[in-house]
Formats: C-alpha cells, sequence, structure tokens
C-alpha cells in the first residue's frame, strides 16, 4: 500500500459509528480494533492447522488400529470429536473476523446487519469480530 492510501485508510477507519452516549473513536483505539482482527484471522488459522494435524494423526491411529482395544479406540473418537469441533469454531470465528474486516474495509463496519443502528464502541471493543448489535443478536439466538 502506497503511504498516501495507507494515510487515507487511517484517516477514513476513523469514523467508525458510536452508541448514544458514547465517545467517539480515537485513530488508536481504530486501529487497534483492526489490528486485534488481524491477529484473531491469523490465530485462527494457526488453530485450525493444529487441528488438522491432529486428526490427520488421529485417523493414522485410527487406520492402523488392527487389533486395538477397543477403549483406545473410543478414547481416538472422542478426541478426534474434540479436534473437529475445535477445528469448526476456529472456522467460524475466522469467517466472523474476516467478514469484519471486510465491513472495515467497505466502510460498513460498526453497524448492525440486522438493524443497521451503531453495534457500540463498548461491545466492539469486547468483540470485535461482533457484525450485530446486542438486542439482535440476542434475537438471533433464541430463534
Ligand atoms: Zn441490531
Amino acid at each position: 500500500m502506497s503511504k498516501a492510501a495507507a494515510d487515507q485508510t487511517a484517516r477514513g477507519s476513523a469514523t467508525l459509528p458510536v452508541r448514544d452516549g458514547e465517545e467517539a473513536w480515537t485513530n488508536e483505539e481504530v486501529a487497534e480494533l483492526r489490528t486485534e482482527l488481524t491477529d484473531e484471522i491469523v490465530r485462527m488459522h494457526r488453530a485450525i492447522a493444529a487441528a488438522q494435524g491432529e486428526l490427520k494423526d488421529l485417523l493414522r491411529e485410527a487406520g492402523d488400529g488392527a487389533g486395538r482395544d477397543p477403549a483406545d479406540v473410543s478414547s481416538t473418537n472422542f478426541e478426534r470429536d474434540q479436534e473437529m469441533s475445535l477445528a469448526q469454531n476456529a472456522r467460524e470465528m475466522l469467517e466472523q473476523a474476516e467478514l469484519a474486516l471486510r465491513l472495515f474495509a467497505n466502510g460498513e463496519y460498526g453497524y448492525c446487519e440486522v438493524c443497521e443502528q451503531p453495534i457500540g464502541k463498548a461491545r466492539l471493543q469486547a468483540f470485535p469480530r461482533a457484525t450485530m448489535c446486542v438486542k439482535c443478536k440476542q434475537r438471533a439466538e433464541r430463534r
């Protein structure tokens, strides 16, 4: 990215919305949030790779498992399920973080994807991946 483009991004991203009564975002806070999302994406890629590596090992073990103790087999199955749900969670978090970063780039970050109201600074600082306000999120979870 050229310096001019970087400057523009920095300026443009400093306009995240806030809810009534919240202080405006500072450049530092916006930059921090962005860094957190980027770090999260890196972490999730790593977590997925690690879980996939574990799964491969478990499958290999299961593959040459002729004559194995049934207790070993069931603990391997348990571990495999654990790794699969870990990988699944990481994948979902990765998708959310990537979506948030895309919205960031489009200047749409910080607005609830359902009611289009500001998600709020406090919530975004606690959950940078949030793409829904608290109310809409709760409603979505009740469904
Ligand atoms: Zn909402």
